[in-house]
């Protein structure tokens, strides 16, 4: 049966039409293998196998009601693993957090109401670095999460539970949230396939808010054409979530079905960034990754492609843009837990101001307290106009650099992660190297775009990630461009040893 688990999310999804397995069978295996896992790995902070098992019995009912068409769907009977950010109907939703351990949410987030919509199964909800801050899931309250490629290391973050998930095989796909890089990132180091959207595809509505502008939520998996499915699940207009956009319906996997030839890229204009594989900034990037890198582009030229040089001038300030913009709307977003409406509250306190004080210097951890401090500061009269609306003006400056970018390229490519991943504690005394892992990420949140990671061979038995940028609303042309590479390369097809 551990071919049945190794399987893509559409293999599972015909296995279960063709009646080969149900889906509480399946849900079972899934069940069994974390049992066994997860007290190494530590990818879930949740596991309800009676609340699991019985969407798998609605599921299993309505793929046997259901005639083509009706009643079940490509996702109906499939569990998944969802990132501990959305606000699950009863289910803990603690965000990575002390702050929000006890919490129960009394309704679902939208993504979680789309893929309940859909027939899916949630089979637990996943770790994450404490409010998705992070870069290695080692923020998180419930203990950091080990990378199944070598348990010494991190798996990347903050969406770290659900990258480990996937790759050990305790889960064919789940959901992530990049604000800076938190789906492609873990992608990169667990060798999965991530997506972040255009801002404003997926509803934010019920995902706990780290910074609101940048936040969006996406599908990680073991393929392009995966990815598309949990896309077409999760994507749509919600009129609860202001900055939702208003689109017609499309079907994601829509570039992946259509014929192509032997050059099924012919035409594709691949824009590569001087600042992503330039001198000086390459010293950012591991010899090692960029090998990797440059031979996945070479592949892409197999496949007709054609690459043109091209320039992010504004890119080097994208990290500390980012890291004034996002602790500043964290700090805003952060303000409601304050132990009066929910979550954790200091057992002891005089008055109502020292329960404010206390439950907050208990409940939140040392990262989200500086990005707090960080956030207040940068906010406060007299540090607004230099650090707040600066960094508000680098970030249109940034967005201008891909505007014209992509009039010379239809996609941008280059690294995800500067390295493979990195042994646990090794940069958690220090909040700038830690920051860093994001430099080639974090750019694309502040325009705004869709991003992918796809895996793109191993360092030294590590699995390293290669980066796809579209323009707005390009998420279609961007699964099929990972799905040609896909076809042709066998590296996403790869399971870490030692946990069969
Ligand atoms: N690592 C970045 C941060 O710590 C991005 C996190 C994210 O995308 N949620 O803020």
């Amino acid at each position: 049966m551990t071919a049945m688990i190794a399987r893509n999310v559409s293999a599972l999804s015909q296995a279960l039409a063709a009646k080969e397995i149900s889906s509480v069978e399946l849900t079972q295996l899934y069940l069994d293998r974390i049992a066994r896992l997860n007290p190494e790995i530590n990818a879930f902070v949740t596991v309800d196998a009676d609340k699991s098992l019985a969407q798998a019995r609605a599921a299993d009912e309505s793929r046997a009601v259901g005639k083509a068409g009706k009643g079940a769907g490509p996702l109906t009977g499939i569990p998944l693993a969802q990132k501990d950010i959305f606000c699950t109907k009863g289910w803990l939703t603690t965000c990575g957090s002390r702050m929000l351990g006890n919490f129960v949410s009394p309704y679902d987030a939208t993504v979680i109401e789309n893929y309940n919509a859909a027939g899916a199964v949630i089979l637990g909800k996943t770790n994450m670095d404490e409010f998705a801050m992070g870069s290695s899931n080692e923020t998180s309250y419930f203990g950091a999460v080990k990378n199944p490629w070598d348990t010494a290391r991190v798996p990347g973050g903050s969406s770290g539970g659900s990258a480990a998930a996937v790759a050990a095989l305790m889960a064919p796909a789940a959901t992530g949230t990049d604000t800076g890089g938190s789906i492609r990132q873990p992608a990169a180091l667990c060798n999965l396939t991530g997506l972040k959207p255009t801002y404003g595809v997926v509803s934010r509505y019920g995902m706990v808010a780290f910074a609101s502008s940048l936040d969006q939520a996406g599908p990680m998996g073991r393929s392009a054409e995966d990815c598309a499915l949990l896309l077409n699940a999760m994507a749509g207009f919600d009129e609860r979530d202001s900055t939702s956009l208003s689109r017609e319906k499309e079907d994601y996997g829509r570039e992946i079905s259509a014929a192509a030839g032997d050059k099924p890229l012919a035409g594709l204009k691949i824009g590569l960034p001087k600042e992503f594989f330039g001198t000086s900034e390459r010293s950012g990037c591991s010899p090692e990754v960029m090998q990797l890198v440059d031979a996945a582009i070479a592949e892409y030229r197999k496949l007709g492609a054609e690459t043109v040089d091209i320039s992010l001038p504004n890119m080097k300030l994208s990290v500390p843009a980012y890291y004034v913009i996002a602790p500043a709307e964290a700090s805003s977003n952060l303000s409601r837990f304050d132990g009066v409406r929910y979550g954790y509250r200091a057992p002891e306190y005089s008055d109502l101001n020292e329960m404010y004080a206390r439950s907050r210097a208990q409940g939140f951890g040392v990262e989200v307290k500086r990005r707090i401090l960080i956030g207040t500061y940068v906010l406060s009269h007299g540090y607004y106009d230099a650090y707040y609306l600066q960094a508000q003006r680098v970030r249109r400056l940034i967005a201008n650099d891909f505007v014209a970018a992509f009039r010379q390229c239809d996609v941008i490519m280059g690294p995800t992660s500067p390295s493979t991943a990195f042994n646990l504690g090794e940069k958690a005394a220090d909040p700038v190297q830690m920051y860093l892992s994001d430099i080639y990420t974090i750019a694309v949140n502040l325009a705004g775009l869709p991003g992918m990671s796809i895996p793109c061979g191993f360092a030294s038995s590590l699995p390293a990630g290669l980066q796809l940028i579209g323009d707005y609303f390009s998420e279609a042309k961007l699964l099929n461009v990972a799905h040609r590479y896909q076809q042709t390369t066998d590296w996403h097809l790869r399971h870490p040893s030692g946990f069969d």
